[in-house]
């Protein structure tokens, strides 16, 4: 199997580049973003649960994450690979995830990394808030959504360098551009 996770502050084009990656690769894109704001909007259990969270830009509690990631795994059995777009988020997800890839005697191959700045992110989620109706991109919630990054996810880069498995791209450029630059870093 060859899963790959895409990391990188929100706003840093992972949804982009998540779904040309998993039609060049022929991966399973799970993007717990979309997965989280489909059940919001089917008012599911898990998305009455969600909802005001998500609208604080505040982290969805990592047992319903871990629910998610169980069910994603057992209804794609047949699959080549995954590529996770915004999973894991925080070091309880990342080892909830090693320690079910393990169990199906499988592995993360890499991790790719958006280098994004902050002055970057928030002008483009805010041009994003005109053209969608997230309601999660407004400036308040945005510098929010940053703070947790750095707070809970960024750690996360740590402990995948760790593991050898990190790949840092610079996110800046045309969306060609960066896609290929990273095609390039996983063809090696
Ligand atoms: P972005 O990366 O642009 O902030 P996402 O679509 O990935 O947006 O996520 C939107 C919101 O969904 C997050 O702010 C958070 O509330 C929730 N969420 C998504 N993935 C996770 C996760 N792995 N753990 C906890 N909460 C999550």
């Amino acid at each position: 199997m060859f899963n790959l996770i895409l990391f990188g502050p929100p706003g840093s084009g992972k949804g982009t580049q998540s779904v040309k990656i998993a039609e060049k690769y022929q991966l399973k894109h799970v993007s717990t973003g979309d997965i989280l704001r489909a059940e919001v909007k089917n008012e599911t259990e898990l998305g009455i649960k969600a909802r005001d969270i998500m609208e604080r830009g505040e982290l969805v509690p990592d047992e319903l994450l871990i629910q998610i990631l169980h069910s994603v795994m057992e209804n794609n059995k047949d699959v080549k690979g995954f590529i996770f777009d915004g999973f894991p988020r925080t070091i309880v997800q990342a080892g909830a995830l090693d320690k079910l890839m393990t169990k199906l005697n499988v592995g993360i191959s890499n991790v790719i990394s958006l280098d994004v700045a902050d002055e970057e992110v928030i002008a483009r989620l805010l041009k994003r808030a005109e053209i969608e109706s997230r309601k999660d991109d407004n400036k308040e919630t945005i510098n929010n959504r940053l703070s947790v990054y750095k707070n809970q996810t960024s750690p996360l880069l740590d402990y995948y360098t760790k593991q050898d498995k990190l790949i840092k791209i610079v996110g800046v450029g045309s969306i060609d551009d960066i896609f290929n630059s990273i095609c390039e870093k996983l063809d090696k």
